[in-house]
Formats: structure tokens, sequence, C-alpha cells
């Protein structure tokens, strides 16, 4: 036994997947202590967009930090705070002609969810919230109640607090009016769920399998919160900072919500950091409503400042778009094709290759952990596990790409070849 599995809790899982000890790493290779290097396409579950130890980032908190610049700050107005609030309203509100207030959370992304449930249901004077099957919110009591994945659920029995889950276009929901169905609800006075505070969504179900929400359906979620004053928060976790190409995943519906939460990749650097971006008129916080100490990780601030400018200064998003063709590409002709019951699902960076037809929930852990051996790094997420997602740093040089679906393909080939699976005659 090591000192992780004698002193480490039973709860930890990750390293359950990646078994070794991970010392080193650089854009979008990790290593080992004893030298075997990995292509990460996991990101830290999307905190790494800018991949590791990224060198434009790193400088300018090493300069920060021989600074001796202020290293915690509460919610203190700190230079590096100003600076950051500055460059996320020139470079991406403004532009965007969005205005929000930004409430710095504590350095979680479930903390700033707790903080988004808090506000709507202060705001609206309602305590019911509107969730979707499928939806990962994380861990804590607050955005576990929002969270679908019921086994997950153990330990916080009778605390569903009057969260209701609706469908998610998703499996044979996505040729069922799902947004018809919560009008309906919410039309019918004996339909036994009162008006919610607000409905939480992301845009794409990320843990839940990569289940890309339609463009028209994120349309009427707007149209049909506005009909009935529902606030609307879009947890961005996953995917905003990025991930999909705009800096927001939402953008691409062309919709606002009143509520936007932010954490994973929003530091830069993989530093703890979330926060809220609120309507102007929805901030009716007290001071210190929803206060902390880890709420002023002065770090991330520096972060994600310099993450903002190397964004801009690598033409990132462009990056994004041509990376999604490539992968878009790779896994229809090169995966899909090797086994009909293998279903393709992503966009811009997050990508899903979905076994649940095999119906069998080894086979994804038998292919992550063949990729492992080959040096491949890459989860298991969705219903039992069985979508593989892809998820590799925005910055992974094309060559690394290659290399890492490379071996995915021969994992693949492998894998489903030895389980006697017929090939399919083609994909077109
Ligand atoms: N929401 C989404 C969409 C997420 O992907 C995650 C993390 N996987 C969370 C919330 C929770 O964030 P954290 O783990 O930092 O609490």
């Amino acid at each position: 036994m090591n000192i992780f599995t004698q002193r480490e809790s039973n709860v930890r899982s990750y390293c359950r997947s990646f078994p070794t000890v991970f010392h080193r790493a650089k854009g979008s290779m990790v290593y080992s202590e004893s030298g075997v290097e990995y292509i990460d396409f996991l990101s830290g579950a999307g905190a790494l967009n800018y991949g590791h130890n990224n060198d434009y980032i790193k400088q300018q908190v090493m300069s920060y930090l021989e600074a001796d610049s202020i290293a915690h700050g509460l919610d203190l107005y700190t230079s590096a705070k100003e600076n950051f609030l500055i460059k996320f309203s020139e470079k991406v509100l403004m532009p965007k002609n969005l205005d929000y207030q930004i409430q710095f959370c504590g350095s979680t992304g479930t903390n700033a969810v707790e903080a988004a449930l808090k506000l709507a249901r202060k705001v609206k004077k309602r305590t019911g919230i509107f969730s979707f099957m499928g939806a990962y919110h994380g861990m804590t009591l607050g955005s576990l109640a929002v969270t679908g994945n019921t086994a997950i659920r153990s330990g916080t029995i009778g605390t569903s607090n009057n969260v209701t889950f609706m469908p998610y276009p998703y499996g044979f929901m996505n040729n069922f009016d799902t947004i018809g169905y919560i009008e309906s609800v919410l039309n019918d006075v004996s339909s036994g769920i009162k008006k919610p505070a607000a409905i939480i969504f992301e845009t794409v179900q990320a843990e839940g399998g990569v289940v890309v929400a339609p463009i028209e359906w994120m349309q009427k979620l707007r149209a049909l919160c506005d009909k009935h004053d529902i606030l609307l928060i879009c947890d961005d976790i996953q995917v905003g900072c990025g991930r999909i190409g705009s800096f927001f995943s939402f953008e691409r519906a062309n919709i606002v919500p009143d509520i936007v939460v932010l954490s994973k990749s929003i530091s830069g650097y993989g530093f703890p950091m979330s926060l809220l971006l609120i309507k102007p008129e929805l901030d009716i916080w007290k001071p210190g409503e929803h206060t902390g100490t880890f709420r002023g990780n002065q770090l991330a601030f520096v972060g994600g400042t310099a993450a903002l400018e190397y964004r801009e200064i690598t033409n990132l998003e462009q990056e994004v778009n041509i990376k999604e063709t490539f992968l878009k590409k790779f896994l229809n002709e090169q995966i899909a094709s090797i086994h009909n019951k293998i279903e393709i699902r992503g966009i811009g960076m997050i990508w899903g290759i979905d076994l649940a037809q095999f119906e069998d929930a080894s086979l994804t852990k038998q292919i992550t952990s063949r990729c492992f051996e080959r040096g491949l790094i890459a989860e298991r997420v969705g219903r039992n596990d069985t979508v593989i997602k892809i998820l590799p740093p925005l910055t992974i040089e094309m060559s690394t790409l290659q290399k890492g679906c490379s071996i995915l393909k021969e994992v693949f080939d492998e894998c489903l070849i030895s389980k006697g699976n017929e090939r399919p005659v083609t994909v077109v």
C-alpha cells in the first residue's frame, strides 16, 4: 500500500482511473514521477483550457509573486482584482454588449452555483428551482440538489431542496417537445409543481455525457423564462471560457442569461476561482450575504487577466474552430465508422464518444484504461459512465492532438474487434 491508498479517503476518484504519481506538466503533456509522458485529454476537467503552465500566464504570475504583491486579500480592493475587473469588462463584457455585475464567490464552481440559487430565490421570493435531467452542477447540498445523478446524492437524504428535474433534449427526449412540457407544467394549476425562482441549465451537459443543447431549444427556454418571470441561470463552468470557441457558450444561441456561473478556466492557470455574472437589477445582495475567506484568490486574478490577454494575442477562438473541424472529422470518420453502435456528440473542443448502445458498462473503462497505458488521459462521463469525453487544452499543438487521436483509434480498433463486434457498412 502506498501513502495514497493508506491515508487518503475513499472518496478520491480521478486517481483511481489514472493510477500513477504525476509530477510535471507542460502544455498538453503531463509526466509521471517515473518520467512516463501522457497526452492530456482531460485538462483538469476543464480548468486548463490554456494548457499546463502556460508560459505567458506563468510569467505574469511569477512577477506578481516576485514583487511580494498581495497573496491573500479576502474581498479587499487590490490591484490584482482591479486589473481583472477592468480586463474582463473591456475584453469580454463590453464588446459583447453585456451588462453584468461580477460577484466573486468561494473558490470552487459549486460555491458559485450555491450563490446563484440563493440569489434567484431571494430575488423572486420563491423556493423552487427547475433543473434538467443529466445536469451536473456540483457537490455541495444546494448544487447537488440540482444535479441529476442520483447515485452521487447518497448522504443527502431529504435535501432535494424543492428542485424539479425537467427533460433535457437527449436520447428519446430529443423527439419530445421538452419546452412545451415545461410550459404546460407551468400553465396547469393542477400540475402539482409551483413556479420556480429560476431554471438552471448547461448549454452542453458535459459531465452528463457531452449532450449539446440545440440553439432553438435554448432560445425557447429563454423565451419561456421571460414569459413566466423566471430567472435563467447558465452554468458555464465547464464549457465557458472559450471551450466551444466564443468566450461564453450561450453566445451561439444569441441569448442573455440572467445569471451566469463561471469557474474552472476563468483563472487561466488552474487556480481555484469562481464567479457570478448578475444582471445589475438582480444584484440585491446585502453586503456580506454570500461571503467567504477565499473569494479573493489574487493569483487567480492575475492568471485570469493574463489569460484574457493570451486569448486575444493568440487568436484562440479561431484556433478552437480549426481544432473543432479536425476533431469532428476524425471522430465521425475514424471512430464512428468502427461500429454503428458508436455515437459521436460534441462542439468546439468538447466531444463525447457514446458507447451506451453496447450495453456493456465495462467497455468505456477498458478503453480509457488502455488509452492510459498507451499515454493518453481521457475520462468517462454520462449515464453509467458510458461516454468517453475528449477535452484537450484549447492550446494543444495540432501534432499532439493528432497523436492523441491516433492512440484513441488504435485502442478503439483493438477493444471493439476483440469483443467480436461486426463492422458496419460505412458512414457517409
Ligand atoms: N458545474 C459544471 C457544469 C461542472 O462541470 C462542474 C465541475 N465538473 C461544477 C459545476 C462544479 O464545479 P466544482 O467541481 O469546481 O465545484
